[in-house]
């Protein structure tokens, strides 16, 4: 008999085993996806070798395209042209997908299953329950709103990562302002009411706050007129800057621009509680409290209780999302990936495998090496360990062989030989250029689209191993390891302006930016077709306002 692909619990007995499966389906491996955000879709857009069965399951039948998200809360776009339905993704592809709409709420690593349940309106009391087994488990839930457990936060605030909630926004924006309409208002709580709060002075909320204040100057107020003087916009920051993952040009364009805009932006500012009409903040000594009519809050994010649940069941501890390796998979389990927001990989460091890189650069075992032998493990080490790059570029040195010269001395001219300890010093500092990748759809894509590539050729690089030497174990590694490549980070700051971070520290703000923007995403393959078409003025010439730093 075939493989059960899908079995209903008890509750249905007449649905028994449902599987269109053949037999030939049967033996392929199984693979199931969860979650169809960045990482979900890319690996499935990507996903091209058809030995695989492949399930997705997420309880949104559509991926978002996120960075547009904002443009939802203002109406400046409607919802289907940032939406993609998963179903017309699927149905092109030559790979066996099948798409449930449900959500997972328990992974079983030790049996390789997962549960989910559906929750499509109208089954919401009898909730159909699924267990789905697989070979290989992608996990790509994407991460929650952070509300740091602070008290009212959950209960009174939006939040501004889903579809639905940016609809909830665009609604109570305008509801705020009938309310604020209505006759016999005292001029105090007309002004409560059109107090629109922003907590959170990162992308999200600097672009939110800057949508909200254009929204509120060229259309709110010619129809609104008898209200526009009670309209406030406050951004709260907890950190002394806004935009501070940004360069600090980027902030201080946008910081002045927003005191131009008369938008509030108050740093240093700590929200302790929230209740339905009031803000209680902390700021320096003392705390303040500040009557709102909407709270958005974008604080950053947070873990799903599912994954929390996991983290415990595998050994990972109380961490803030899954620890996997640089090839994706998931720390202590077996044919289990994660990816994107839920996931942070395990970076190696170059001091835990110091002794281990010696010994096999140190071909002669002569206790030392010489730049001969040091050359022939450089480019390894290099994949390997991309802080060593990063560090080199930083300290304006070309190679590593430069690195350990520089740390013997101007003694040394042409040859070098090092021994252990020297060598240690010298790469002593290398892994203080380690960082976290950010949780965004740029990294989120470029994994999916990783591990699906893995995938594709998986039983070629069975044969055929391709990824660097390993210090600590013996031999070649399947796959090259996941390398992010950054394309820039941006900043939409209102007014068509927004302000670009480019790498190599090229930092541009105008109005033409955004197309450059657009295009980042564009280029990855997303069909977000509607909403990059709407506007049909080609890219101008890109206005580079400010040069790199030198
Ligand atoms: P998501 O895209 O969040 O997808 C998670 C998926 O999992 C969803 O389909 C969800 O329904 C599903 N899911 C949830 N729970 C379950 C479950 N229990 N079982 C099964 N499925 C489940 N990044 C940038 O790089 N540039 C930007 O300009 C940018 N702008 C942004 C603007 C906003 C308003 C927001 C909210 C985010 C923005 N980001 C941006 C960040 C980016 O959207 C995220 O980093 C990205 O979505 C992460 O991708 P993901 O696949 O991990 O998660
Ligand atoms: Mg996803
Ligand atoms: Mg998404
Ligand atoms: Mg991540
Ligand atoms: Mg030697």
């Amino acid at each position: 008999s075939g493989g059960c692909v899908l079995a209903f619990s008890e509750a249905k007995p007449e649905n028994g085993v449902l599987s269109d499966s053949s037999e030939a389906d049967s033996k392929k491996k199984k693979v199931v996806v969860l979650g169809t955000g960045w990482a979900g879709i890319n690996f499935l857009k990507t996903l091209k070798n058809p030995s695989y069965d492949v399930q997705v399951i997420s309880p949104r039948n559509y991926f978002v395209f996120t960075p547009l998200l904002p443009s939802v809360t203002c109406g400046t776009l409607e919802p289907r042209s940032i939406v993609e339905p998963v179903r017309n993704i699927v149905r092109k592809k030559n790979v066996n997908i099948h798409y449930w709409e449900a959500e997972c709420f328990k992974i079983d690593a030790e049996n390789k299953k997962v549960y989910c349940r559906s929750n499509i309106a109208g089954n919401l009391n009898e909730k159909e329950e699924i267990d789905v087994d697989y070979d290989y488990l992608v996990i790509a839930i994407g991460a929650p709103a952070n509300t740091f457990n602070i008290p009212g936060v959950a209960e009174n605030c939006h939040f501004l990562k889903e579809m639905e909630d940016a609809q909830k926004i665009r609604r109570t924006v305008i509801d705020c302002f009938e309310r604020a309409s209505l006759p016999n208002l005292s001029d105090d709580e007309r002004k409560r009411i059109l107090h629109f709060v922003v907590v959170g002075g990162g992308p999200t909320g600097v672009e939110f706050s800057a949508g909200l204040h254009d929204y509120v100057k060229e259309d709110l107020v010619r129809l609104y007129p008898k209200v526009k003087e009670a309209v406030k916009i406050t951004l709260l920051e907890a950190t002394d800057h806004i935009l501070n993952m940004f360069d600090k040009r980027i902030t201080a364009f946008a910081e002045e621009k927003f005191q131009r805009d008369g938008i509030d932006v108050k740093t240093g500012a700590m929200v302790v509680k929230v209740s339905d009409k009031e803000i209680l903040v902390k700021n320096g000594g003392g705390t303040s409290t500040m009557p709102y009519g909407m709270v958005v809050w974008a604080t950053g994010i947070g873990t799903r209780p599912i994954i929390t649940e996991f983290m415990k069941q595998i050994g990972q501890g109380n961490r803030r999302a899954l620890l996997t390796d640089e090839w994706l998979r998931v720390e202590g389990c077996d044919g289990i990936y994660a990816l994107g927001d839920c996931a942070t990989i395990n970076q190696r460091r170059v001091m835990e495998d110091i002794l281990a890189i010696f010994r096999k650069a140190d071909k002669d075992k002569s206790g030392t090496l010489t730049v001969k032998e040091f050359q022939e493990v450089i480019d390894d080490i290099r994949e390997r360990y991309p802080q060593v790059a990063l560090y080199l570029k930083n300290k304006h040195m070309r190679t590593l062989v430069d690195l350990l010269k520089d740390s013997k001395g101007d003694a040394v001219k042409g040859s070098v030989e090092v021994n252990l300890e020297e060598f240690k010093s010298a790469l002593s500092q290398v892994d203080s250029q380690m960082k976290n990748l950010p949780p965004t759809a740029q990294v989120a894509a470029q994994q999916g689209t990783y591990l699906a590539d893995c995938f594709n050729r998986m039983e070629k690089c069975e044969r055929n191993p391709e990824g660097p030497l390993r210090f600590r174990c013996e031999g070649r590694h399947r796959f090259h390891p996941f390398r992010y490549k950054h394309l820039g980070q941006f900043a939409p700051l209102g007014g068509e302006q927004t302000a670009a971070q480019l790498p190599g520290d090229w930092v541009s703000i105008g109005h033409s930016t955004q197309w450059l923007w657009y295009s980042v995403y564009a280029s990855n393959d997303v069909e977000v077709g509607t909403a990059l078409k709407m506007s049909n003025q080609p890219p101008e010439k890109i206005n580079i306002l400010v040069c790199p730093e030198v």
